[in-house]
């Protein structure tokens, strides 16, 4: 896709063509790492090889979504990503249990740096990586280790998500981050008033506010929330609709 840049600062864990994708939220539970997952397969299903990097410390929801349950192993003192679905997988979630932990802003930095640096993921086409949301250090930290990193910013058409989405966005720009585009998710399903469950348009705004592309639109869609339940993909999963279709073409776009 054309916005990939290919830049790459050097030998690293991951592979120095890789393109890195952050995906980012103002707030939680707008759909970031349901989002980030089934980009991630549906560039896998094309052939790509793709990794995420779940460093939502707070809110690792990767691997439920990838019905993934058990630890990596280590090799030769690197850890070797777990692979489901297509897509090599590492999150804080693999090395916690449901104690809470609290991550300060070192050990947080320090984790995010051995996941490239300490994990063998081989070469990559894409790395995304799923950031915890709100405007905090986290895409400022990945930036310092990734300077070709991109910012991929997802929220609900309400106007309350795009304006904390907004200042994540904004944050990362100032740090010269490039935006590539923004996902509106839980868009309403079709043009029924109704069906705005979140309103409309908070998409539209926040991509004009960053001015970048609106990459595409997700529906509400129950298959989108079953599937994750389920720990596959839904954009892999068999049944397709409106939000599957979108899923795949903002896939084929990035
Ligand atoms: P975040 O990563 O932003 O915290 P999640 O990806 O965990 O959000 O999604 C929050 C919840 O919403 C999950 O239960 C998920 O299955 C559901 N969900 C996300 N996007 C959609 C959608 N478009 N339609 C229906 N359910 C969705």
């Amino acid at each position: 896709g054309q916005l990939r840049s290919h830049t790459g600062d050097g030998p690293r864990g991951y592979g120095s063509r890789a393109s890195v994708v952050a995906v980012a939220s103002g707030k939680g539970g707008v759909g970031k790492s349901t989002i980030t997952a089934n980009l991630a397969a549906s560039l896998a299903a094309d052939g790509q090889r793709v990794g995420i990097l779940d460093a939502d410390v707070w809110g690792h929801s990767i691997p439920q979504l990838f019905g993934v349950d058990r630890p990596p192993v280590a090799m030769n003192g690197m850890m070797l990503p777990i692979e489901a679905h297509g897509v090599r997988l590492m999150s804080t979630g693999f090395f916690v249990d449901d104690e809470p932990i609290v991550w300060r802003g070192p050990m947080l930095d320090k984790a995010l740096q051995q996941f490239f640096d300490d994990v063998y993921w081989g070469e990559l086409d894409v790395l995304f990586v799923d950031l915890p949301p709100g405007t905090g250090d986290v895409a400022l930290t990945l930036l310092g280790l990734v300077p070709h990193a991109q910012l991929v910013v997802v929220t609900t058409p309400q106007l309350a998500a795009q304006r904390v989405a907004y200042r994540a966005g904004r944050m990362a720009a100032d740090a010269r981050m490039r935006i590539a585009g923004v996902v509106e998710n839980m868009s309403a399903a079709e043009s029924s008033a109704e069906s705005a469950v979140f309103g409309t348009g908070g998409g539209a705004r926040l991509a004009e506010q960053l001015a970048t592309p609106l990459l595409g639109r997700v529906p509400l869609d129950v298959i989108l929330r079953r599937s994750g339940d389920a720990g596959v993909p839904a954009v892999i999963g068999g049944e397709e609709s409106a939000a599957t279709g979108e899923l795949g073409r903002i896939a084929g776009a990035i």
